[in-house]
């Protein structure tokens, strides 16, 4: 099988209401799906982050895959996304989705899903956690969360609605004293779900250090990326020493591995499909973190049906994934996959059974949706519309 032709496709999705982290808020969320053509008729999905930067590496990276058999991953990854050309370039993201689509190839071609070709499927549902965010009102007027209140009857209305037994509750938007009292309100509210922290590292060594002093007592299932930085992190963890530390923001690539254990800076590396260049790589990584003594969670970047098949199947084939994922994916107001939105039991999505990712294109919806995407002015990550020229410092407090 020889590939023949790689197109994508912009898409934004709208949300139920604007998301708001430390240094900006989400309209909806945009994507960029991937589609790898080969001279058998098989077509292989992929999936990443929106955006120009990210249309330019798949411009960049699309003659050099033409050409190549799917089933040669080392040979394509030394050829496309070398250590110093993922680090150097930034091709890591563009190159993750073509990577989802050649094990989606693989999987077509051989009638078996992806979870089978990375080891096989240690489970056949993965939970979730359900992520709470403060968000501004949508064009209706509705769905605000602005303080304690809103955010624990947001809580329980997803949690009624998805089962979800851990919560992952987005830090950093408010002075934290007033996210402190929300999180004791959470805790009383759900006595008996995990719930964990994510400021995105929005606050000093200092604030972090009393952040956790005053949630002692209160189970934090873990505290994720406090503060910016191994070195920073390695003093969270020094002087609070009760807290487990998570993170995909200090440690996040092959080469924070080995340092993270070093240092003993944190206990849970969060792994990414997305930001690890592929689900082969991901799972590696998962696979270092079990023989160095770390655990290991996933990190949600907003992913659509395709990226939320392809972090399925990686956590499907990873025995040492001991915490729920997080995902944005009950935001979503809509998918761009056949048969509508990937549905939650209990807290829990089933791994799709089918071959390769197990999902396929719904091509009304995928236009339907590259029409908003046409018509979205791109935001970048790091914006607020509705703070226009706001500049957030790092520490923020
Ligand atoms: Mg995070």
């Amino acid at each position: 099988m020889k590939i023949t032709d790689v197109r994508w496709t912009p898409v934004f999705i709208p949300i139920e209401a604007p998301l708001r982290y430390a240094f900006g808020s989400h309209p909806g969320f945009s994507r960029i799906v991937v589609e790898v053509h080969t001279d058998e008729g098989l077509i292989g999905l992929g999936e990443c982050y929106g955006g120009a930067s990210r249309e330019g590496q798949l411009a960049e990276l699309r003659p050099l895959l033409i050409g190549e058999d799917p089933f040669q991953l080392e040979r394509i990854r030394w050829k496309l996304a070398a250590p110093s050309a993922l680090k150097l370039f930034g091709y890591v993201l563009g190159f993750a989705a073509l990577e989802f689509a050649c094990l989606d190839l693989q999987g077509k071609a051989l009638g078996k899903p992806v979870c089978d070709l990375i080891g096989g499927k240690m489970r056949n549902e993965i939970p979730f956690a359900g992520y709470l965010f403060y968000r501004y009102a949508n064009d209706k007027g509705a769905g605000e969360v602005s303080n304690s209140t809103q955010m624990v009857a947001f809580a329980k209305q997803l949690v009624e609605q998805y089962g979800f037994a851990t919560l992952k509750y987005k830090n950093g938007v408010l002075p934290p004293d007033e996210e402190i009292e929300t999180f004791i309100a959470l805790r009383e509210a759900f006595p008996k779900l995990k719930i964990r922290l994510d400021p995105n590292a929005a606050w000093s060594v200092t604030t972090a250090i009393r952040v956790a002093r005053k949630l002692h007592d209160y189970d934090l299932e873990y505290l994720e990326d406090p503060v910016w930085g191994m070195r920073a992190m390695g003093r969270v963890n020094a002087k609070a020493p009760w807290v487990t530390l998570a993170s995909n923001m200090s440690v996040f690539a092959f080469e924070d591995l080995v340092p993270n254990v070093v240092m003993d800076v944190l206990d849970v590396v969060l792994l990414d499909p997305h930001w690890y260049g592929g689900i082969t790589r991901a799972k590696l990584a998962g696979q270092i973190c079990e023989a160095m003594g770390v655990d290991i969670g996933m990190h949600s970047g907003a992913e659509f049906g395709i990226s939320q098949a392809a972090m399925l199947h990686l956590a499907a084939a990873l025995p040492n994934l001991t915490v729920a994922p997080d995902s944005h994916y009950h935001h979503l107001t809509d998918d761009i996959i056949d048969g509508g939105k990937l549905q939650y039991h209990d807290g829990k999505m089933a791994v799709p059974t089918g071959p390769g990712l197990g999902v396929t294109l719904d091509r009304d919806k995928l236009a339907k949706y590259h029409e908003l995407a046409k018509q979205q002015q791109m935001g970048s990550w790091i914006e607020d519309s509705r703070r226009p020229g706001m500049i957030i410092c790092q520490p923020k407090w």
